[in-house]
């Protein structure tokens, strides 16, 4: 009886999915850390262990209150990098597939965005999304040549900083304000294929290439000061892997975009304590992430105009985010409670772009998968 309900539980949550078109988002609460300030208040986030929460609900309680939300997964502070990188997979195989796919990381700054996206590429336990994709699309890509596949991939590395691009690869002192010169204007072609003019994109063709490109983005990613943390990030990092593959014998062809995109943080204006250039910051990062869930809310509820272009960040994802296209959402939540503030405002965001497609039919759910893929052979 047990597995038989398990069972009706796990049909009916994907019968909710297959619902919900292709947004989904993932919520992930980092551990506490020893510089984390943590009074005797009892903890403010717990995980309800009822049978339809479990592994989906959080708890916050502020003030004597509790707020539950709900969302496709949820992370609690035990959640390894490879049990997080487990639940995407799907999405990275997606790419293979010819997909466009969109990961996003969201929170304040220090609820271990980074730490997710990125973590340490050089640690086996610690590396983070990007450097497990990788590995993943390198693999794959192997055993697929067996069957007549042909890959081959791309990597370009972004920030957007104050509405203006900076290219991580182009071997330029990212931090000067000219950079260089360049323009870095976006355009889109009629394939839906994004050209940054001047963007540098690096031919790869195996993971330690990569790694070594990571190392000098991460070398070049500007990072500002504000009261919340030193190292905080102002700045929006994308990093892109283009796919195409053909099969020679059949002659198939597939074209997929992996965009991995660690957002600027979510804080709000008057915790900052920001003024002058700092100010100019976060009104530049309000402007974009207001703009992103704007393109979001109406990408679900298949509003005839998109605001794509009111920012730079929406504009550049513009082909990745509609159609048949897939996104993804962390919403990286930090535990301890003097974060119990804004990490109510992340989650209060992060429902909304859960919930806003309940009812919505999946626009295709003809997905042919990879293992599929694997086993026509
Ligand atoms: P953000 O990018 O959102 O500002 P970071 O990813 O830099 O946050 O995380 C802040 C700190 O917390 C870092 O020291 C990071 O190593 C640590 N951290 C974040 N998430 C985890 C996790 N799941 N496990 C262990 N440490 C984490
Ligand atoms: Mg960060």
């Amino acid at each position: 009886k047990v597995v038989e309900g398990e069972k009706l539980r796990k049909k009916l949550h994907n019968t909710i999915l297959e619902l919900k078109g292709n947004i989904r988002v993932f919520c992930r609460v980092r551990p506490l850390l020893s510089e984390d300030c943590v009074s005797a208040e009892a903890n403010a986030i717990s995980f309800p262990t009822s049978m339809e929460a479990q592994g989906r609900g959080i708890d916050v309680a502020q003030n004597g209150q509790k707020h539950s939300f709900t969302f496709d997964k949820v992370f609690t502070p035990e959640a390894s990098q490879q049990d997080v990188f487990v639940e995407i997979s799907q999405l990275v195989q997606s790419a293979l597939d010819g997909y466009k796919v969109c990961i996003f990381a969201y929170g304040q700054t220090g609820s271990g965005k980074t730490h997710t996206m990125m973590g340490n590429p050089e640690s086996p336990d610690n590396k983070g999304l990007i450097p497990r994709t990788l590995e993943q699309v390198f693999e794959t890509r192997q055993s697929l040549q067996a069957q007549g596949w042909k890959y081959e991939m791309q990597v370009s590395m972004l920030e957007i900083y104050n509405e203006t691009i900076r290219d991580l690869l182009s071997g330029f002192d990212a931090s000067r304000p000219e950079n260089g010169g360049k323009q870095y204007t976006i355009k889109h072609d009629v394939n839906g294929n994004t050209h940054v003019s001047d963007l540098t994109i690096v031919d790869v063709h195996s993971s330690s290439k990569v790694s070594s490109l990571l190392r000098r983005a991460a070398q070049s990613r500007s990072v500002g000061k504000t009261q919340m943390n030193e190292n905080s990030s102002r700045s929006h990092f994308v990093f892109t892997l283009r796919i195409s593959g053909v099969n020679e014998s059949t002659e198939q062809q597939v074209q997929g975009v992996l965009n991995l995109i660690d957002l600027a943080g979510s804080e709000r204006l008057s915790k900052s304590g920001s003024t002058g250039d700092r100010l100019k910051e976060t009104q530049a990062i309000n402007k974009s992430l207001s703009s992103l869930s704007d393109v979001i809310f109406a990408l679900a509820k298949k509003e005839e105009h998109v605001p794509f272009r009111n920012s730079k960040l929406t504009y550049l994802l513009q082909p990745c985010l509609g159609g048949d296209s897939k996104t993804l959402m962390f919403v990286n939540v930090a535990p301890d409670p003097s974060s119990t503030g804004e990490s109510l405002c992340s989650l209060r965001f992060a429902a909304r772009v859960n919930a806003c497609e309940i009812g919505i039919p999946r626009r295709q759910t003809s997905m042919r998968s990879l293992d599929s893929r694997l086993s026509i052979g």
